[in-house]
């Protein structure tokens, strides 16, 4: 008989047995609402079938729920305090369950989806610390792993980052980023209420379902990045001068020239430019 840990009292109890002190460098916000714990695993559309990499499994929340749905679960922790309680206590009826003490960003992520999974898509759920957001999913989709999804909480804003278009003041790289490699769709809301300690801000729960085969036909990857981030360090700026200033192989004569064929005017701004029209652009560059 498995006790679930999503309720104040049961986590408390946990805590107490091992007297953890929570690690605010560690983003350590844990979930006490079992609704809003199975809802997340059923958005993810974890079934038996699933070999399900989870990051941050905190003391094995969510962890118990994934287990109970999928074929086989990693979960990679990097508090070594948290480790023993995953071991020993929460995780240890489960028996499709591997505890990696490592931080994710330092993990050879493709090696365990070929060991684990023959190399085929996986699916990653996570309720991420806020501060490496971005480095975490952006390192899964640049390092090209298998996935199949990636269903995460974040804080509310950085997901309407993640799924708007231009004209709003959240459009960003980080959307044309996430938009060029999955279709990203915010699947739930979540107040702060539903955390121990409470964070600061409120969070959202988004699944980046990740495109198998190319949405866009790119002559030069790099090149396309690079316009974009050039195009948004200096927001406030005209195209034609932040990549002019941030990028030292295109000229400003080969982009005014590129930006009149596509019928922009000379004065346009990143931010006012469609994944699409990043896409023309580079390709128009790419010679
Ligand atoms: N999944 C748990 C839950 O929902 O209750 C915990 C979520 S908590 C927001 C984030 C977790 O990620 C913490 O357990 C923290 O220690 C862990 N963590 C932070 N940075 C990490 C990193 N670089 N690699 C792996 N885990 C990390």
């Amino acid at each position: 008989n498995i006790m679930h840990l999503a309720n104040p009292t049961n986590t408390i109890a946990v805590l107490n047995r091992y007297g953890f002190n929570f690690q605010k460098k560690f983003g350590q916000n844990f979930l006490i609402d079992e609704n809003i714990v199975e809802k997340i695993v059923r958005e993810a559309g974890v079934t038996k079938d699933d070999f399900v990499l989870e990051i941050g499994p905190g003391i094995g929340t969510m962890t118990q729920i994934l287990c109970e749905n999928a074929r086989e679960v990693v979960a990679v922790e990097i508090d070594t305090k948290l480790i023993p309680i995953l071991k020993e206590d929460t995780l240890r009826y489960y028996d499709n369950v591997t505890v990696i003490n490592e931080d994710i960003l330092k993990l050879d992520i493709n090696k365990i989806v070929k060991e684990k999974n023959n190399g085929k898509p996986i699916k990653v759920v996570a309720n991420l610390p806020y501060y490496i957001t971005t480095p975490i999913i952006m390192g899964l989709f640049e390092n090209h792993v298998a996935l199949d999804s990636i269903t995460i909480m974040v804080q509310k804003e950085v997901a309407d980052r993640m799924q708007v278009g231009p004209g709003t003041k959240d459009y960003g790289a980080l959307s044309l980023a996430v938009q060029y490699y999955a279709k990203p769709e915010i699947v739930l809301n979540v107040p702060a209420s539903c955390f121990m300690p409470r964070p600061n801000v409120d969070s959202a729960v988004i699944r980046l379902n990740r495109y198998q085969t190319p949405a866009y036909d790119v002559k030069n990857e790099k090149l396309l990045f690079n316009l974009i981030k050039a195009s948004f360090l200096q927001r406030r700026k005209t195209m034609l001068n932040s990549v002019s200033n941030g990028l030292s192989n295109v000229t400003k004569e080969d982009l005014a020239n590129a930006l009149e064929s596509m019928g922009l005017p000379k004065t346009v701004r990143g931010e006012a430019l469609t994944l699409e029209q990043f896409v023309e652009l580079s390709n128009l560059l790419a010679k």
